[in-house]
């Protein structure tokens, strides 16, 4: 299941597993009605508002890598577990070959090959540049971000749209409330200052609580009906409403950012600003435990998502650009210092959706939409429960100047520490790397 970490969208995925059942248990029926596709050229198994991919576009990135490298970086950190790509990718000695269609065989194989061992290693096409190709720093420049170009992307939209993406919450009556999307758009605000004054280039892809995105509810009605009906659960009005809101809220929104990040800001690194919550049991709000802190890479492949045509493309894609190292190790240096600002514990996946890379508890693997659409590295914060008793306290405090005791500890306001965690161990990784 793509989208975000939260309760709501794995909910969303439990009510999805059950109409497929559902429409496995009514084959026959479907069949009779009409709804299935014609067997000889189904619509291609795709991801929420996902295009079949132009496999040719992989024909550049030909002998670029080994097959060591390959298999390594699909079965370390790519695939959730190897059985979960058999069926899609084939590795051979020389080449893999990748199914075009995962449901029509007939579409045919794409040939990789890989790179003879006896060749120089070759630098893929990309837009972002590692810290080697960037250009030196002078010794002890006061700006250690020079020149670098970071992307920061404000998680969700807020604003008079916050219910539509169910990342709001709110006790108690003469309270503010918590929303995600207005929170992470100011603490984009602050990286946009701060880094700058440390010689960034900063872009955000929204400056605003508006979407980025020109699609609406509305107009993704047939777009719900199609991708129901292609994943072969009977489209009913409740199913089809709730699918063009994730697909407006989510899919559209953060397909839209990724045409942005992809085809006009071109960063070197993205910055994917959320805040996290605990699943709620009841539909009545209160506070949950515990609060905690983690980053997530791009990685967790399940079977069902490798399967998708796009997906298994962007996966390939973001093997044989390397983002995985360079994902990596912002990551685990930015995770330290997040901790050490915020000073929450580590968040535990339990091996379903998100799996462990290396020995850093703060560090994921997840397959998120925006993790694998924007084609650069890009690390994924995941701090702060929003529904937790502290959380929701330092929320109410604001953005005040200097320092305030919360809970006998005298802390910065929660967006300044935030940002702060993320331009410290920014400039450690690039003091160390350039
Ligand atoms: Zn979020």
């Amino acid at each position: 299941m793509r989208a975000i970490n939260h309760s709501t969208h794995i909910l969303s995925a439990k009510v999805i597993q059950q109409g497929v059942l559902l429409a496995v248990a009514l084959s026959g029926c479907l069949t009779s009605s009409g709804l299935a596709e014609n067997a000889s050229s189904p619509t291609p198994y795709i991801a929420r508002l996902g295009e079949a991919p132009d496999w040719t576009q992989l024909d550049p990135l030909q002998e670029t890598i080994s097959r060591e490298e390959f298999v390594y970086l699909l079965r370390h950190c790519y695939a959730h577990a190897p059985e979960d790509y058999t069926d899609t990718i084939l590795i051979q000695p020389d080449r893999a070959l990748i199914l075009k269609q995962s449901n029509f065989p007939d579409a045919g194989w794409y040939e990789l090959r890989f790179k003879n061992s006896n060749h120089l290693s070759s630098t893929p096409a990309k837009f972002w540049r590692t810290p080697v190709e960037m250009p030196d720093l002078p010794v002890n420049s006061s700006k250690p971000l020079e020149g670098i170009r970071i992307a920061v992307d404000p998680g969700h939209i807020g604003g008079k749209w916050v219910t539509w993406d169910d990342r709001h919450f709110k006790v108690g009556r003469d309270t503010l409330s918590v929303n995600e999307g207005e929170m992470t758009l100011k603490v984009a605000k602050i990286l946009e200052r701060d880094l700058t004054l440390l010689g960034a280039e900063v872009m955000l892809t929204r400056t605003s609580t508006n979407p980025v995105t020109s699609e609406r509810i509305e107009t993704l009605q047939d777009e719900a009906v199609e991708y129901l009906k292609q994943r072969k659960i009977v489209p009913s009005s409740g199913l089809i409403a709730s699918t063009a809101k994730k697909m407006f809220a989510i899919s559209s929104e953060i397909r839209s950012r990724g045409d942005l990040v992809n085809d006009t800001l071109q960063p070197d690194l993205a910055l994917c600003l959320h805040f996290n919550a605990s699943p709620a049991t009841s539909r009545r709000p209160s506070f949950r435990s515990p609060n905690h802190l983690h980053l997530l890479i791009n990685g967790c492949y399940s079977k069902g998502e490798i399967a998708e045509d796009d997906t298994r493309f962007e996966m390939i894609m973001r093997i044989l650009q390397r983002v995985y190292y360079e994902e990596l190790d912002l990551s685990d240096e930015i995770s330290r210092t997040m901790k050490k600002e915020t000073r929450l514990p580590s968040f535990h996946y339990d091996g379903t959706n998100g799996m462990a890379v290396n020995d850093n508890d703060l560090v994921w693997a997840r397959n998120l939409l925006a993790n694998r659409v924007f084609f650069c590295p890009v690390v994924f914060f995941e701090p702060y429960c929003m529904n937790h008793r502290e959380i929701h306290g330092r929320v109410q405090e604001g953005e005040y100047a200097g320092l305030r005791e919360i809970n006998g500890i005298y802390r910065k306001n929660i967006y300044q520490e935030y940002a702060d965690g993320i331009t410290a161990g920014l400039v450690n990784y690039y003091r160390k790397v350039r």
